[in-house]
């Protein structure tokens, strides 16, 4: 994408016939946050804490991450803000937490929220972290567990966050379980964020790490998108909000078919923001529910890009 030739863009973020799809920005440090404010972000998808714990040596306190927070939740007074619990594990192993770095399987591992459920008081005090760090900042929050398998999983956080004093919760959608299971999961939870990094990992058993496996990782596959229509269909039934924050949400093209297929809301780095925002702006919602079947009928991520192209050419 040639941004610089890239129109600005002042959002809000809505499709051609004025259906608003919020855009929001991923942001993981307080120069990100700046940065999402200048590029217009409506607010943040998602969150990423783990900065503040990457070079520790020992758990920070519960004022050192609250203070943490509050500095990048501060740029964003009045709007929205999804926090996502500390998604350790995996290729992010951390020196305080023991366990992860001996697994054979890391990706496969104690990961994300199931550190949470091994390591309950270091999930507590992040919690009450992120509750006091609301208070602090003005900013609208939500927060979401990563890495979360079963509709238990999804009532067990819901629950703690809850008691902890945050009042919209959700989960991430990147296990595959978790979509097949979509109505008892939303059961617990307001709202849905879509991880299309490890879903698409976990949905082809394909190292996202590995360069060499980039094919089957591709966000285009119809195996992926096959399972977002579900995951859609279940959204819509039950009214629950689904938003996207993996790297396919920052794809214009794909953006369209993503809203086609029920998100309701898309977060992705900040630049892309206006290439995605002004691409939603040109095309209809209908156009984007044709896009998303066209996509459906793919055989592999050629022929989907060339159908949804095909599909959207037609609308103009
Ligand atoms: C994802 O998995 O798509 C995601 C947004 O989270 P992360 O890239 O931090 O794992
Ligand atoms: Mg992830």
């Amino acid at each position: 994408v040639d941004r610089a030739a890239e129109p600005s863009w002042t959002g809000p973020g809505h499709t051609s016939d004025g259906d608003p799809i919020p855009l929001l920005a991923n942001v993981g440090s307080v120069t990100d946050a700046a940065t999402a404010v200048a590029a217009g972000a409506e607010g943040v998808g998602l969150f990423r804490t783990e900065f503040c714990y990457l070079d520790a040596e020992t758990e920070p306190t519960e004022a050192a991450q609250r203070a943490a927070y509050a500095e990048v939740l501060a740029a964003f007074a009045g709007l929205p803000v999804v926090v996502r619990t500390l998604d350790a594990g995996s290729d992010k192993p951390l020196p305080f937490l023991s366990g992860s770095s001996a697994e054979p399987n890391p990706a496969l591992g104690v990961r994300g929220l199931r550190i949470g459920r091994e390591e309950v008081g270091v999930l507590d005090r992040q919690l009450a972290a992120i509750a006091g760090a609301q208070a602090d900042s003005g900013a609208s929050v939500s927060v979401m567990a990563p890495m979360v398998a079963t509709a238990e999983e999804a009532d067990w956080f819901a629950t703690r966050a809850r008691a902890a004093g945050l009042n919209r919760v959700g989960v991430m959608i990147e296990v595959p379980a978790a979509v097949l299971t979509a109505q008892e999961v939303f059961g617990s939870v307001d709202f849905v964020s879509v991880g299309t990094n490890d879903l698409a990992q976990y949905v082809f058993a394909a190292d996202r790490m590995l360069g060499s496996l980039a094919g089957l990782n591709d966000p285009w596959q119809p195996a992926l998108l096959r399972l977002l229509a579900l995951l859609g269909r279940a959204a819509r039934e039950t009214g629950t909000p689904v938003g996207v924050c993996g790297e396919a949400a920052g794809d214009p093209l794909l953006a369209a078919v993503l809203v086609g297929l029920g998100a309701t809301s898309l977060s992705m780095a900040a630049g892309s923001l206006a290439s995605v925002g002004n691409r939603l702006a040109s095309i209809s919602r209908a156009h984007c529910i044709a896009a998303g079947q066209a996509a459906l009928l793919g055989t592999d991520p050629a022929s989907v890009r060339a159908a949804v192209v095909e599909s959207i050419s037609a609308a103009f």
